[in-house]
């Protein structure tokens, strides 16, 4: 008959010796078991979740049933159970989205653009022809830094889309480039005055504005 080893007489100097695979780790790699002798589990961690799965497959179908059962009494529960489990795998997920970004920067600009329309809910206002005619009336001048744009112009929303600004011909300038990227969501006002740390190119349309304001 082999020797069977009772709770405490598994605890070594070097650690406890697991009742299932025999290894003698260190306390920390038991679960606590506060009705035990030694306060812990007999089986260590990695043991206890191979077990603990095991019975899971065992029962599956009908557990599946049981918690079916459970959730229709109390749909609370399930909605408890799945914040548990979102909240459990958040690092994880936004690890893999940042990297999933990272990898694929097509879908990512993609995504940016949806995320742009769908957060300003406008229908398009203006029309092509539209912006041609803003063009002309800026005679091939940016609306911003007054810089000549070679017909290389973008069409520009004075107060952004995302701050409630519309998609019609009378929120629309055309820009550059450069000042198209550097206003980005933000309207004049906070562009102008707020940008201290885009000197070179905002100091341009500052000035600009100054001498706008000294014509009127
Ligand atoms: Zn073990
Ligand atoms: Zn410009």
């Amino acid at each position: 008959m082999p020797k069977r080893h009772s709770s405490l007489s598994r605890v070594t100097p070097e650690g406890i010796r697991c009742r299932l695979c025999d290894a003698v780790k260190p306390a920390s790699d038991y679960e606590a078991c506060p009705g035990s002798r030694t306060g812990l589990r007999t089986e260590c961690r990695d043991c206890h979740k191979a077990s603990k799965l095991a019975a899971y497959h065992r029962r599956k179908e009908e557990i599946a049933v049981e918690r079916k059962a459970a959730y229709a009494q109390n749909p609370e529960i399930r909605r408890r159970i799945g914040l548990a489990s979102y909240y459990r795998h958040h690092e994880k997920r936004l690890v893999g989205k940042r990297r999933y970004r990272t990898d694929h920067p097509e879908t990512g600009k993609a995504q940016n653009r949806r995320y742009r329309a769908r957060l300003a809910g406008v229908q398009p206002g203006h029309t092509l022809d539209d912006l041609i005619r803003i063009h002309r009336r800026q005679r091939d001048l940016c609306f911003w830094c007054g810089g000549r744009l070679h017909g290389l112009y973008e069409p520009e929303h004075v107060i952004p889309l995302s701050r409630g600004g519309s998609d019609y011909p009378e929120n629309l300038v055309v820009s550059c480039r450069k000042c198209n990227v550097s206003k980005s969501g933000r309207t004049p006002v906070e562009w102008i005055y707020g940008s201290s740390s885009q000197a070179v190119h905002v100091r341009k349309v500052i000035r600009r504005f100054r001498v706008r304001r000294a014509l009127h």
